[in-house]
């Protein structure tokens, strides 16, 4: 019996959840996981105080994008509104991703925005990881200042928070979200035995071609921002 579509889209929200949390990113209960339901407006995410060692299919939360949640049981993450805002605002976003891994969240909180210091976050992220202000979270205001913070990239940090990852694909929102935490421990260490030598705009260029084409999911009218 061949499974549905939606059916597999949870699939796919339990899986990336359970590599999160295998990878160290999340605890139990905190963060979340979302997929876009194809052309629909609507998404599934993970659900409120999430348990992710016994995480199923059937709990995934199955939502639209005015809020009402389409199945029943769980009550949605308590962040849905910042995934739909992502979803609103980047058509091309497929899937959304929310930790508290550890160093990033340290630099969320003394608010250092992670400089270009390998040639991978270009690729991957589109450039530096910058912290956004300060957003209460569980409410719209969130999703503005994270939509800030990322501008046309794939990831930022939420001030005293965490992180936010978006990709054109659940596999991507999974890499980005581990990089962001190699990138901030790597930053981390740096900071301590010396000073980070950023990697200078002119280097990257012959990257930017790779970026658009592999990761980038920005709208077409948000080209004219500079990365
Ligand atoms: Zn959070």
């Amino acid at each position: 019996m061949s499974m549905n579509k939606e059916e597999q889209l949870r699939l796919e929200v339990v899986k990336a959840a359970k590599a999160i949390f295998a990878k160290g990113l999340v605890e139990a209960g905190e963060g979340n996981v979302s997929i876009r339901n194809g052309k629909k407006e609507e998404l599934f995410i993970t659900p409120s105080f999430n348990q992710y060692t016994t995480l199923k299919k059937d709990e995934i939360v199955h939502m639209n994008f005015d809020g009402t949640s389409l199945s029943s049981g769980k009550l949605p993450s308590t962040e849905v509104k910042m995934h739909i805002a992502i979803y609103q605002s980047r058509p091309k976003v497929q899937a959304v991703i929310h930790t508290h891994s550890i160093y990033a969240t340290l630099l969320s909180v003394v608010q250092k925005n992670i400089p270009i210091l390998m040639e991978e976050m270009y690729i991957f992220i589109g450039g530096s990881i910058d912290v956004s202000r300060f957003g209460k979270a569980h409410t719209e205001e969130i999703g503005n200042v994270a939509l800030n913070a990322l501008g046309i990239k794939n990831a930022a940090l939420l001030e005293n928070h965490g992180v936010i990852v978006c990709g054109k694909s659940i596999d991507h929102a999974v890499k980005f979200a581990e990089l962001v935490e190699k990138l901030a421990k790597i930053y981390w260490g740096a900071l301590q035995i010396g000073e980070p030598k950023v990697i200078s705009e002119e280097h990257l260029d012959r990257f930017k071609k790779l970026h658009e084409s592999l990761f980038a999911n920005y709208p077409r009218s948000m080209r004219k921002k500079k990365l």
